[in-house]
């Protein structure tokens, strides 16, 4: 070789060379080998993943289909037909993502330029503030209140004219609340893109896109994924419904071809199958229920309110990353967070009825 060998990382983007990446959990497979058990008896309460996986009609319909060697419809029309029936919105108004993660970087490569603002209400979901950064995004999170709840004067007063999007999860990751739909109207008043992340709207019932019947309403962007509700996480499938006016920006600034055709195939027979689907859903709202109780009688958490499948729970008198390694040393998996207000919080996922007991066991040994 005649050239002399450099450093690549020379070349990367300045800011992107100083980035961390996003946390990510141990891959299932890792823990379960170091801890010699199988990933089938782990508890893996830690991703909020419903734990009934998906439809059993996705199975049989990705085995029936033969088709994997063409490309997919850039446009997903089918797809977008059915998702927007099943939203109640327009099929203009429909864009897909693989998960509703692409579809938060594609409202960043939209709107946001190095050095504009973006406005959060924290604690939230991380990755917005990942996504903020890679932007060059100056990311600012005003506190919510004592029940976690997003007030509307404190995300106000942090727009300035700098500011292109408002992230609002709701219900949101991880605090479980979700925003009354009269606080999301008062979001809209202001000149900014409103962004509602219903990433749990299945498990809560409460949408924004009810909204979008105003017509003066043209700045709210609602999200939403099949990895929550649908038990596809592994699929990677979103949805956002977008204002119609954006709809030519999007499609010049989307990869025409990152939903496959698994992913279509799969969340089209999740369609179908929406009855069974929320018969998992009943299952996992009653057992969220009885996991809260039995929380509370181990006297060691105090779950919040939810609106979603899962409980943000405050750790007493003990310190949640002991609890959460006596845990993980059980093949159990819960979320632990830091920053303000969840230094001593564990986020655990609704299980299925034994996952709940595995988890209850194990606390009462501390107990
Ligand atoms: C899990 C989650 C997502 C990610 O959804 P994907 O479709 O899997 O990318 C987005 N927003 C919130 C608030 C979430 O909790």
């Amino acid at each position: 070789m005649s050239k002399t060998r450099f450093d690549v990382t020379r070349l990367l983007r300045r800011d992107i060379a100083q980035l961390e990446p996003y946390p990510a959990p141990q891959p299932l497979e890792d823990f379960a080998r170091d801890l010699g058990v199988s990933p089938r008896d782990v508890a893996k309460l830690d991703q909020n993943e419903n734990p009934y996986g998906p439809s059993p009609r996705v199975a049989d319909a990705l085995a029936r289909f033969d088709w994997y060697h063409v490309y997919p419809d850039p446009e997903h029309r089918v797809l977008r037909e059915r998702l927007a029936t099943y939203a109640g919105a327009s099929i203009e108004s429909v864009v897909v993502g693989n998960g509703s993660d692409e579809l938060i970087e594609l409202l960043f490569r939209l709107f946001v330029e190095p050095g504009d603002r973006i406005v959060s209400a924290s604690p939230t979901f991380g990755y917005y503030a990942t996504a903020a950064q890679v932007a060059g995004a100056e990311y600012v999170t005003v506190p919510r209140g004592p029940a976690f709840e997003l007030e509307a004067a404190a995300i106000a007063s942090a727009v300035n004219d700098r500011t292109k999007l408002i992230l609002v999860a709701s219900p949101n990751n991880p605090t479980g609340n979700a925003t009354p739909i009269a606080t999301i109207r008062e979001l809209l008043e202001l000149d900014v893109i409103v962004v509602v992340d219903e990433a749990y709207f299945e498990f809560c019932g409460q949408s924004a896109i009810g909204l979008l019947a105003d017509p003066a309403v043209d700045n709210l962007v609602v999200l939403r994924t099949f990895s929550k509700w649908a038990g596809l996480a592994g699929l990677r499938l979103g949805y956002g419904i977008f204002p119609q006016a954006l709809l030519s920006a999007v499609n010049a600034v989307k990869a025409p071809y990152s939903v496959n055709q698994a992913a279509e195939v799969a969340g089209l027979a999740s369609i179908d199958d929406v009855d069974y689907l929320r018969s998992t859903i009943a299952r996992i709202l009653a057992e969220r229920e009885r996991l809260r109780d039995a929380l509370v009688s181990t006297g060691l958490l105090r779950p919040y309110p939810s609106d979603a499948n899962f409980l943000l729970c405050d750790v007493i008198d003990r310190i949640a990353a002991d609890i959460q390694k006596h845990l993980a040393e059980r093949a159990i998996l819960v979320r632990r967070y830091s920053g303000p207000r969840l230094e001593n919080c564990l986020r655990i996922s609704v299980g299925r009825p034994e996952h709940t007991d595995r988890l209850i066991a194990a606390l009462q040994e501390l107990s």
